[in-house]
């Protein structure tokens, strides 16, 4: 098994909501097919007359929902997801008659919203979220294409995508029992061999790194602030903002477990209607389940008063944990379902409570395993497509997981778990290996069929 080569900071993506896969990822990807074309010999542009976006699978499924139309639009007009405005994706003119123009270094090239494709949710190529781009000529003949894969998490793979060349990890591990065994041969503290590993895989200095993550940091706790403050209704389906209304009842409640609650509650929600609204969030690992961390984040620092250090190495330890579910199974709801998002979402978070209380890494690593095992099996089925029904409310069962499994990890003894965090991970890709396709983010089962009201 190869070792873990990706970076904290491409776990902890900064972009628009709803949706990592089909929003910041396809946005990625078109913006990357834009920076192809424009590098073509002027004797292939200037035969271009048309270019044209399919989705398919899950992002014809449920793309309209998840603002995938709008993501590739943008990407096409230059933007990138961690500068891209809410303002601006919301300005962009869908109607029929919108003209776009293209910028392909000197030439321009007009753009149609009907141009981006939702084609067949049933196809051959090897990942559910795949978006093809073309440059055609007038005849309709094939000037360019590529076959991008919207991964999950943000993260895109381009068919034939020459191996980028990056650092190696000083201390390689590829599971959580590689890891172990590298922290006990090291003798390190977790945060700390992470930062070397990130120092070595991007050549970034140890206080650009952190000066990153309280960039991240702030991000998510930016959603909170907007979301706890901001009424009325959300896009898509007219759900009521909650957050507001949480945080007012958590403020009234006297009793320490029914305050506590909605307080965790609130911070959920307000994190995870602000990227239902479409505003700027992290991904953590997934924008669809980017408030379980950000909750937990608010309770530590609110509540808690912990220190900055104790914050960023709790998200170190959630972003290592991450990266062990991403590289051993999956982060898309497209591949595994929403055990791969909020389950992931809320390992993550209970390995960041486990990590910055100063439990021990085999309490860290019991933690983060409770709190993926109770999400195992978990249907990804967001009714009308959006990502609101069940996802704002699972991102609050997520946070009240996660904190749950940091509760019991630290009364657990040492050598008394027989599970382990990498047989949940192998069981949660069994799983979704298992699951039918309608309950991996199409929109075509379970409570997707079963909102009478919607
Ligand atoms: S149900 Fe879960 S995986 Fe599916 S869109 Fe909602 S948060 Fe994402």
């Amino acid at each position: 098994m190869p070792p873990i080569n990706t970076s904290l900071l491409e776990l902890f993506r900064i972009g628009p909501g709803p949706s990592s896969s089909h929003t910041i990822g396809p946005m990625r990807a078109a913006r990357d097919f834009l920076a192809a074309i424009r590098a073509l010999p002027e004797e292939v542009t200037s035969r271009a007359t048309r270019l044209e976006v399919r989705l398919y699978g899950s992002l014809a499924a449920t793309g309209p929902g998840h603002g995938t139309n709008r993501a590739v639009l943008a990407g096409l007009l230059d933007q990138a997801p961690e500068t891209c405005s809410p303002e601006f994706l919301g300005s962009l003119d869908l109607s029929p008659e919108a003209v776009h123009h293209i910028d392909l270094g000197g030439r321009g090239l007009v753009l149609h919203p009907a141009d981006v494709i939702p084609d067949f949710t049933e196809h051959g190529f090897s990942h559910s979220n795949t978006l093809v781009p073309r440059l055609l000529d007038t005849h309709g003949a094939v000037l360019m294409e590529r076959r991008y894969a919207s991964i999950g998490g943000g993260f895109i793979h381009w068919e034939g995508q020459p191996e980028e060349r990056r650092g190696e990890p000083v201390f390689p591990f590829f599971d959580m029992r590689s890891l172990k065994l590298a922290l006990s041969e090291s003798g390190m503290p977790l945060h700390e061999l992470v930062l070397m590993n990130e120092t070595a895989l991007t050549g970034r200095g140890q206080a650009e790194i952190l000066a990153d993550l309280d960039r991240i940091m702030e991000v998510m706790d930016a959603a909170v602030r907007r979301g706890l403050t901001a009424t009325g209704k959300l896009p898509g389906l007219g759900l009521a903002r909650k957050a507001h209304i949480l945080r007012a009842r958590a403020s009234a409640a006297e009793s320490g477990a029914g305050r506590f609650l909605l307080h965790l509650d609130a911070y959920a929600f307000a994190a995870a209607e602000e990227n239902a609204a479409g505003g700027i969030v992290a991904t953590a690992p997934t924008s669809g389940s980017s408030g379980v961390i950000p909750a937990v984040l608010a309770l530590l620092r609110r509540h808690q008063h912990r220190d900055r250090d104790a914050l960023r190495q709790g998200l170190i330890a959630a972003g290592t944990i991450g990266l062990l579910v991403r590289h051993n199974a999956s982060i898309a709801g497209a591949e595994v379902g929403c055990q791969g998002e909020i389950g992931a979402a809320s390992c993550m978070a209970a390995a960041l409570l486990a990590y910055a209380s100063g439990l021990p890494i085999w309490a860290v690593e019991t933690a983060a395993e409770i709190a993926l095992e109770h999400h195992l099996g978990l249907t990804c089925d967001p009714v009308g497509g959006f990502v609101q029904i069940p996802c704002i409310e699972r991102n609050a069962m997520g946070a009240v997981k996660a904190y749950n499994a940091f509760l019991i990890a630290s009364v657990e003894d040492q050598g008394l778990n027989l599970m382990g965090l990498d047989g949940v991970i192998r069981a949660m890709l069994e799983t979704g290996r298992d699951m039918s396709a309608k309950y991996k983010e199409t929109a075509t089962g379970g409570l997707a069929l079963s909102c009478p009201a919607c």
